[in-house]
């Protein structure tokens, strides 16, 4: 249940409505917002006395949340979460952030070389998996540590901060101190208990989409993390799997604008995996834009022929440059641009 508080309440007042509703055993939690400051309230809602509560002076709304997320709820939290990676600030009015890199760090050359083209063609972020998850055990797996250091080492050469997958708890630690913002990829979205231990850290998390799961499982598994302790959250969706076969998933672009009204966190689209088709990453890019995204992370290798995992979803850095400029023009006529 959410109270949202008039705007110039008198503080005064505001502290007795608290005190009242923690004598009643609820747990209150303010949130601040430009428009009306809102207390969250925990315990046997349903014993609440509404009409007492709406006789305050102070009190704009009581509000009963009937999804079952609360901190992710857009009632709970009125304005944009805008997070912050390494300095780089996605979400809210801020302008497209464009990540860019290979589907799998492959050796130090490679991921030299792609930071290197990636940085050039506008992307403000490099990506690139060292613990991958493939659906064949026989499959290039990643460079694990090394992958991480080198990603890093490219990271910092270029500038760039750096996303990579976090597949288990056990290497949170080395997350922490070389990754700036940590995936969770789309295998693990209901990984419960590796999401609890994301709530030890305080980086961001970028939240994949499970191939099978629902918009409302989606926002549930981010509110497992926030609820755990880690507020910075960004959604992104790569697809889900229905009963298409000429692209490798379905793109649900109407998850943008659904997850924008009923949560407060930035999304990220990526246009990669949902398609498995470099040919078709162009034209969705511009469409996650024009329908909302916050950013955008797309797969880029420079000899996508010989790459050891996802070479056919993975844009040449020419053809990405290509794709930074449209976008560029798509986000420009919104009036959002591209960072
Ligand atoms: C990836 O980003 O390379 C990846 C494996 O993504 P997903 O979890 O969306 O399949
Ligand atoms: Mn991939």
């Amino acid at each position: 249940m959410i109270i949202a508080l008039n705007k110039n309440a008198p503080e005064k007042e505001i502290e007795l409505l608290i005190r009242d509703l923690r004598q009643q055993g609820f747990q209150v939690t303010r949130v601040p917002s430009k428009h009306h400051d809102v207390l969250g309230l925990d315990g046997e809602t349903e014993l609440l006395d509404e009409k007492r509560i709406k006789a305050y002076e102070c009190v704009h709304e009581v509000q009963r949340i009937t999804a079952p997320y609360k901190l992710a709820n857009r009632q709970y939290h009125p304005e944009d979460s805008v997070i912050d990676v390494a300095g780089i600030k996605i979400g809210g009015n801020e302008p497209v952030v464009l990540i860019g890199g290979p589907c799998s760090v492959e050796n130090r050359d490679q991921i030299f070389t792609i930071a290197e083209q990636v940085k050039h063609a506008g992307a403000v972020m490099l990506r690139g998996g060292a613990y991958k998850p493939r659906t064949s055990p026989y499959a290039f797996q990643g460079l694990r540590s090394e992958g991480i250091h080198e990603l890093a080492e490219a990271g910092r050469h270029t500038q760039l901060p750096i996303v990579s997958e976090l597949m288990s708890a056990e290497h949170l630690e080395e997350f922490e101190k070389h990754v700036d913002l940590i995936q969770i990829g789309a295998r693990n979205m209901q990984n419960f208990e590796l999401l609890k231990a994301l709530g030890k850290t305080k980086k961001p998390i970028l939240l994949k989409r499970g191939m099978a799961n629902t918009i409302e499982e989606w926002i549930m598994s981010a509110e497992y993390i926030i609820a755990s302790g880690n507020p910075n959250v960004i959604f992104c969706e790569r697809g889900i799997r229905t009963f298409e076969k000429y692209t490798r998933n379905t793109l649900d672009l109407t998850s943008i604008p659904i997850l924008k009204e009923k949560t407060h966190l930035p999304v990220v689209v990526d246009p990669s995996h949902s398609t498995g088709d470099y040919r078709y990453v162009e034209s969705m890019s511009m469409a996650a834009i024009a329908a909302g995204a916050d950013g955008l992370i797309i797969e880029v290798h420079h000899n996508p022929e010989c790459a050891l995992s996802d070479g056919s979803q993975s844009l040449k850095p020419e053809k990405f440059e290509k794709l930074v400029n449209k976008c560029r023009i798509i986000a420009d006529a919104l009036e959002r641009g591209i960072r």
